[in-house]
């Protein structure tokens, strides 16, 4: 045993804790970085102007807490998420993985079970564990895609108090079809469970595919979760957000810490969503970027899974690991999330994506 595990040991830590790894994809210095789904086109020079000056603008009232109720940001998050929603539908918080923390922390926690899907975001059964929420895995079938019925199935024997659905799914990047959001949530009613669309990637969706938001009339148990992290460009501000019932976002005001999101935070967020049109406009880009991936991963004789999502998750390989590596070694970082044969890509830039499907070719 490490002298530093030894140490971590003899403190009183949690027992669910105890032996844990913390979260966290290696953050190494590789000049392409392909491993955690970021928006690779970095911030248009307008807007990065724009969130210098509302952050210039905010700093002259650091002096005093910020609104606590984030109110301008919640009004222009409900316009920009449309759907009728108004800002007593939206909550926001230090990225979503916290809006997702706050959802376990109200309605989780010892005695409660939350229930998602496999292979899919692996922070659940994190935020899960870390306040005393039992986790359940359910199934996927063999090509990793999700039945209504078989998604509704899990949730009836697992008698869950929270779902977390992942559309479009990380790792896979496949969306799923509003059809097993609307059976997962009927199957909920008997354990009154509440439902979670993580739809972090869902700008990236190919056009036409539907979100969960238009389900939220009439369901107060389901909750859209959302990020700016993504398709925003805006990982390094911790922005996410959520829409919902006005009662869900009530729920959430009795877990929130004072104060929780700051005036810089918010400063940034409204300067981004008052230019979402540039932004949006790089999503057109890497979507692009991600079609081109698909496309050639199939020519090598690869299966790339289908995706609406910045990344591609592709099987077919015998050596993962050493493809993992050759790319390292050619400056290219890209996830192994240890599903055999398998590895997952974010979409780069035009040079970024040559650069990646170049190596892979001598590789494969
Ligand atoms: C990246 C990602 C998020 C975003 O997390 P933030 O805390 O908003 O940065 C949420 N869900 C999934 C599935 C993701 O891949």
């Amino acid at each position: 045993m490490s002298d530093q595990l030894e140490r971590l040991n003899r403190l009183p830590l949690r027992d669910n804790l105890r032996g844990l790894q913390p979260y966290g994809a290696p953050q190494l210095h590789v000049p392409i970085l392909l491993n955690v789904n970021e928006n690779t086109h970095g911030l248009p020079e307008k807007v990065r102007a724009a969130i210098v000056a509302a952050v210039d603008e905010a700093a002259a009232g650091l002096n005093r807490y910020p609104d606590r109720e984030f109110t301008q940001l919640r009004e222009a998050l409900a316009r920009y998420l449309g759907h009728g929603l108004e800002a007593s539908n939206i909550w926001a918080a230090n990225g979503s993985n916290e809006v997702l923390q706050q959802i376990l922390q109200a309605f989780g926690g010892p005695g409660r079970r939350a229930l998602s899907f496999p292979p899919t975001y692996s922070m659940y059964p994190l935020l899960a564990s870390g306040t005393g929420t039992e986790y359940v895995a359910g199934t996927r079938g063999p090509d990793f895609t999700l039945t209504a019925a078989a998604a509704a199935d899990a949730v009836k024997r697992s008698s869950a108090n929270i779902v977390f659905l992942c559309s479009p799914n990380n790792p896979t990047g496949t969306a799923l079809g509003l059809d097993v959001v609307e059976a997962v949530y009927d199957a909920g009613a008997a354990s009154n469970a509440v439902v979670i669309v993580d739809e972090a990637y869902a700008e990236f969706a190919h056009t036409g595919t539907p979100s969960a938001l238009s389900l939220l009339p009439g369901r107060e148990r389901l909750i859209v979760s959302r990020t700016m992290s993504k398709a925003f460009a805006l990982a390094g501000a911790r922005v996410g957000y959520l829409a919902a019932a006005p009662e869900v976002t009530d729920a959430l005001r009795l877990v929130r810490l004072p104060y929780h999101l700051s005036a810089i935070t918010q400063a940034t967020a409204l300067a981004a969503l008052e230019h979402a049109g540039d932004l949006l406009a790089n999503v057109e880009d890497i979507k692009d970027q991600r079609d081109r991936i698909v496309e050639e991963l199939s020519a090598l004789g690869l299966s790339p899974a289908p995706s609406d999502s910045n990344f591609v998750f592709f099987g077919g390989l015998k050596d993962p690991r050493a493809v993992w590596q050759g790319l390292l070694e050619a400056g290219v970082l890209i996830r192994d999330v240890g599903i055999p044969g398998h590895l997952r890509v974010t979409a780069g830039t035009e040079a970024e994506t040559t650069a990646f499907l170049e190596r892979l070719r001598e590789l494969v």
